[in-house]
């Protein structure tokens, strides 16, 4: 899965454009991940300009 630092968001929504599940959404003032969505491509973290996507293990290690 993936995660989303955000703070250092800067809310282009670049993330969103090219995730093909639409698992990454605009939420208000910050992007929302649904990790049941997610199919773990990388797409997102590979567009995102400001480097805030981390790709990291289901289980957290
Ligand atoms: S890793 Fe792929 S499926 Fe998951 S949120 Fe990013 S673009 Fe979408
Ligand atoms: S691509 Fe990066 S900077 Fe742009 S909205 Fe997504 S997480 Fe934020």
């Amino acid at each position: 899965m993936i995660t989303i630092k955000h703070e250092g968001c800067i809310l282009c929504v670049g993330c969103s454009a090219v995730c093909p599940v639409n698992a990454i959404e605009l939420k208000g003032t910050r992007m929302e991940h649904y990790a049941e969505k997610c199919i773990d491509c990388a797409l997102c973290v590979k567009a995102c300009p400001a480097n805030v996507i981390k790709m990291v293990k289901k289980d957290g290690v």
